[in-house]
């Protein structure tokens, strides 16, 4: 019987004693004491025995801490050293059509895979495959395949560079571009505003500069959830003199005051640090006219006093300033304050904080770029930013919050389905291989190749794609009409049940694993969201000795599908050295990559724009001059963005609590306006049915769904990923970055 939902104002700070004592509960739950706090010592250090948390990417700490975690990032060590597993046994005794009625936290619960599982129609069921003979049924596929073109190999954020690289690498060998990935769907609108704003698709800044800006901006990220060390740089930012502005429909936990485990006596006398100066509630896709209304203030301030804008760098530096000036001059007040959701009043609070600040940093999330116009937002970031000369300086910059903790690290190590033309050179010149140049499948097309039959075999390296991807039915039956699935893992999830005509579940290596491939101890590198790249060692036992690495499986893969490749792909596997000695090669950057990963906090990778060097067209910074989007939702259509609870991790969901949010024991929710619920004579609690419109027209259903009342602005609401996906539409993607319209879903709700 499932427990009672409930729900109630959380007015605790964010972290702190409640932190404290999910940690105690997770690590106690999971009989983890012991070796987790063993582990925790290690978590986020750089040396042997030291690894990278397998959550988010936000940097580690440069030398403060000797314990440097949060309460998510304990979350996901303990999923990873869960001591329950996966066996044959278990597979045995469940067919997979039984799998499917479990939830996905039942699913997760199961423990660890333990070794390779084919797919055995006959019984429904999955069985032990030796590992020679997975290999030899996968190259036999992709062999058989007419086309390269009719498979897809994609990439969830965890996996490591060496693995990204190699990975890449195959793919390209193997003939084919068709290479999406999860940030396909989270940041990829950031690199393409990025790259031809400034040059590069990063962000500019690292902690240092987090600890001297005079102003944070931050747009669209619940942090205290999904970058929650983020909160230390914010309590000491607002120690530190600086003012923070967070820009969010919901004012989450972290947008009001934290209390940092860490410090011990702040911990002990229960004092927390404001992590706010100003909340804005914009309406979702509001942040560009926030932005806008920004520019304008400083536009106004400039007839009074020239030096707010920073004439030197924007002529020297910049590209389209007079045109960028004239679109904000020609943006009314009154159309900024509509598009934005926000009171003039509020909007030149921002601005006065902008304009008081000698250096600012902006900082944004998902809630920025799952929008159709998350390019134009974010280039109107860095627009902002340069008027002031807020880039390439200590304290100021650009700066997106990342997700999964080797995101960054798989698009600069290859994992790229549409990459740069020296790429191409480059690998060509390095492994004397002719490449395809027709650009590869990214996520939403993927899937969409599945449905036309087009993609035939998928492989996935990590993830949970079923349910990451948008359109949930169409997805899983684009899934099932394929002849081959792959999926590489460490624990159970969805994806392994909704397979293709023959399927293999191919179980790797956490990160806190010892990994002895070749019998030697290896290390992976991960780069984190401020472009620092250190190596990661596991150091526990394996928790089957029958689990193979990433980078193992992939060069297993590849030797056995490309038996005539020159690439030396067995011996990259036996000392990961090699592989970075190539990276050293084919990456930008990578100079000395192996001495210098090992470094005391690894080493940053050099970038052109942080030293004011914008290798664009122009050579400038390039001023972007889109109007506004109008995102202000019509009739009684409200739009819904899809968010992740605190005790979830991507698709990966732990229970069904929402801390910060007061929410205990429900998922199946959506979270309202009260004056949007009385409009509708909606109640608090009442089950309500969902209806979204797509793009095409046609209409998806979410029926008895709990509408609980939630400050969020007039015409939006919010629910959870992955169960709302299935409301998103296979077109429902932006034109300017490809990403589904996750935070942009144009729902109706009525009572059921
Ligand atoms: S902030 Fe992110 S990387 Fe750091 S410990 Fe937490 S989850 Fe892990």
């Amino acid at each position: 019987m499932a427990e009672q939902w409930s729900q109630s104002d959380y007015h605790h700070p964010a972290a702190g004693w409640g932190a404290a004592k999910s940690v105690a509960k997770v690590m106690a739950k999971h009989g983890l004491v012991k070796d987790g706090t063993r582990a925790l010592i290690k978590m986020n250090h750089v040396g042997d025995e030291k690894f990278d948390c397998p959550g988010c990417a936000w940097p580690d700490n440069p030398g403060k801490l000797a314990m440097d975690f949060c309460e998510n990032g304990v979350k996901h060590l303990c999923q990873e050293l869960d001591p329950g597993r996966a066996t044959r046994e278990f597979f045995a005794h469940h067919t997979v059509s039984s799998l499917e009625s479990m939830t996905d936290l039942e699913l997760e619960n199961q423990g660890r895979l333990t070794e390779p599982m084919v797919y055995e129609a006959s019984t429904d069921h999955y069985v032990p495959i030796r590992w020679q003979d997975a290999y030899a049924m996968i190259a036999e596929e992709l062999q058989g395949l007419d086309s390269p073109n009719e498979a897809a190999f994609y990439t969830s954020g965890r996996l490591s560079n060496e693995a990204s690289f190699l990975y890449q690498l195959f793919a390209r060998e193997y003939g084919t571009n068709n290479l999406p990935d999860c940030s396909n769907m989270c940041h990829e609108g950031s690199g393409r505003a990025l790259r031809a704003a400034i040059g590069t698709g990063k962000g500019t800044c690292d902690l240092e500069d987090w600890e001297s800006a005079d102003a944070i901006f931050v747009m669209g990220v619940n942090a205290a959830a999904n970058a929650p060390r983020m909160l230390t740089a914010l309590t000491d930012a607002h120690r530190g003199g600086a003012k923070i502005v967070h820009v969010n429909p919901l004012v989450e936990v972290a947008a009001t005051r934290a209390i940092v485990p860490h410090e011990v006596l702040d911990m002990a006398l229960n004092m927390s640090t404001p992590t706010s100066d100003l909340n804005l509630q914009v309406r979702p896709g509001g942040d560009m006219a926030l932005l806008r209304g920004i520019a304008k203030c400083v536009f106004e301030a400039a007839e009074e006093d020239p030096s707010v804008i920073d004439s030197a760098f924007v002529e020297e530096f910049t590209d389209g300033y007079e045109a960028y000036k004239a679109v904000v001059d020609g943006t009314s007040w009154e159309e900024i304050v509509t598009q934005a959701g926000l009171t003039e009043a509020e909007i030149r609070a921002a601005g006065d904080i902008y304009l008081a600040a000698d250096s600012a940093i902006i900082a944004w999330c998902l809630g920025v770029t799952q929008h159709e116009h998350g390019v134009d937002s974010i280039r109107e970031i860095v627009n902002v930013l340069l008027l002031r000369g807020n880039i390439g300086r200590k304290g100021a910059g650009p700066s997106p919050v990342r997700g999964h903790s080797n995101v960054q690290g798989n698009r600069t190590c290859g994992i790229d389905h549409n990459p740069a033309e020296s790429f191409y050179q480059t690998l060509e010149k390095m492994y004397g291989l002719t490449l395809s140049r027709q650009p590869g499948l990214d996520t939403v097309r993927t899937v969409k190749g599945m449905m036309d039959g087009s993609v035939k075999v998928f492989v996935g390296l990590g993830g949970n794609f079923v349910l990451a991807a948008p359109d949930t039915p169409y997805t899983m039956e684009g899934l099932r009409k394929c002849s081959l699935t792959v999926q590489v893992s460490t624990k159970l999830n969805r994806s392994h049940l909704v397979h293709g005509v023959k399927a293999l579940i191919l179980p790797c290596l956490g990160r806190t694993e010892k990994d002895r491939t070749g019998g030697i101890t290896q290390g992976v590198t991960v780069e984190d969201a401020m472009s620092m790249v250190h190596i990661s060692h596991g150091f526990m036992p394996p928790a089957s000795p029958d689990l193979r690495s990433e980078v193992n499986i992939i060069a297993r893969i590849a030797a056995t599908t490309l038996p005539k490749s020159n690439t030396r792909w067995i011996w990259y596997a036996e000392d990961y050295d090699r592989i970075r000695d190539a990276m050293e090669q084919a990456l930008p950057g990578f100079t000395d990559f192996n001495r210098r990963c090992r470094e005391k906090h690894g080493f940053r990778i050099a970038q052109p724009a942080r030293e004011r060097e914008f290798i664009t067209p122009t050579g400038k910074a390039n001023f972007n001059t889109p109007p506004l989007p109008d995102v202000v939702p019509t009739g009684d259509t409200l739009i819904l963005q899809t968010m992740r609870s605190h005790d979830q991790w991507n698709t990966t969901v732990y229970s069904d609590n929402d801390r910060y949010r007061g929410i205990k024991n429900l998922r199946t929710l959506v979270l309202m306006n009260a004056e949007d619920m009385a409009d509708r004579g909606i109640i608090q609690g009442e089950l309500v049915n969902l209806e979204a419109t797509s793009r095409d027209g046609s209409t998806r259903n979410l029926n008895g769904y709990t509408a609980l009342t939630y400050s969020t602005p007039r015409g939006s609401a919010a629910g959870y990923m992955p169960e709302m996906n299935v409301l998103l539409g296979h077109d429902d993607y932006s034109t300017q970055s490809d990403q589904p319209l996750m935070k942009q879903v144009r729902v109706t709700i009525t009572a059921a």
